[in-house]
């Protein structure tokens, strides 16, 4: 019989009195791989579930788009004295604030919770959701047509066009005023460049927006009584007259141009 040497005798002899150490090691090692399994099926498991947006936490982990109150380009006074501070804190701080709220808040869930503003427009169906999509975009337009003291239309395309085909800035203002003082009730008057590369104005109402058509928008009067209330009472007329005062016409000859 072979002699073990004395070195392998102290391996040996190290071995077994560390036995159970290794042994509770082993043991210790396997419990962490069971909890690391175990954790990576509930994580599988939870990614599974937020998918399906089963979970109630979905809604602490927002996964659609947000949709954003825009910056105006002047201050909440800048429109004065056509229209005050007081109207903008409300319709723009209040009015258009809440539309971004209620649509961030009904999209969750929905075909149109990654979507684009203008694509829900385009596809969502009558209702809260095409209603505050499209108020949105209505209203940032609406600021975007403004600005303060307004600009001279003198020698732009667009007073061109306006001039063929009304024959007088005067002779279109009016003829846009008409139609946005009977506009029924709630609603919105556009002044559209037409397929054809013609203009013409059009009325929508409620969230009524011509995206929805084959014109586009180049300049928009918000004729719900939020816009001019506070500074007119219920005088549309009046608040039509001074919103010429306002229209950034750069805007609408760039909108009219594609940029
Ligand atoms: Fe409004």
């Amino acid at each position: 019989m072979r002699r073990i040497g004395r070195r392998t005798r102290r391996k040996i002899f190290f071995i077994e009195k560390n036995k159970e150490v290794y042994e509770g090691n082993i043991r210790i090692i396997a419990k962490f791989a069971k909890y690391f399994a175990f954790c990576e099926v509930s994580h599988r498991i939870t990614r599974y579930i937020f998918n399906k947006k089963y979970n109630p936490l979905i809604s602490y982990f927002p996964l659609s788009m947000i949709h954003t109150l825009p910056i105006l380009s002047y201050a909440l006074d800048g429109l004065e004295p056509y229209i005050s501070k007081e109207t903008l804190e409300h319709h723009y701080g209040k009015h258009h604030k809440a539309y971004v709220d209620n649509l961030n808040n009904l999209i969750p869930g929905t075909e149109f919770e990654n979507k684009t503003l203008e694509e829900i427009i385009e596809t969502a169906p009558a209702g809260p959701i095409f209603n505050n999509a499209a108020q949105v975009w209505n209203h940032t337009f609406y600021w975007e047509s403004l600005t303060p003291q307004g600009n001279i239309i003198e020698g732009m395309n667009i007073g061109e066009l306006i001039l063929e085909q009304w024959d007088s800035l005067e002779t279109f203002k009016k003829a846009f005023n008409d139609v946005a003082m009977k506009t029924f009730g709630s609603g919105w008057a556009w002044l559209v460049k037409k397929p054809d590369g013609s203009l013409d104005i059009v009325s929508t109402s409620n969230a009524g927006t011509p995206l929805t058509t084959d014109n586009t928008p180049l300049l928009t009067c918000d004729v719900w009584e939020h816009a001019y209330y506070i500074d007119y009472r219920n005088r549309r007329a009046e608040y039509l007259e001074k919103f010429w005062n306002l229209v950034d016409w750069e805007k609408v000859e760039e909108r009219y141009n594609g940029i």
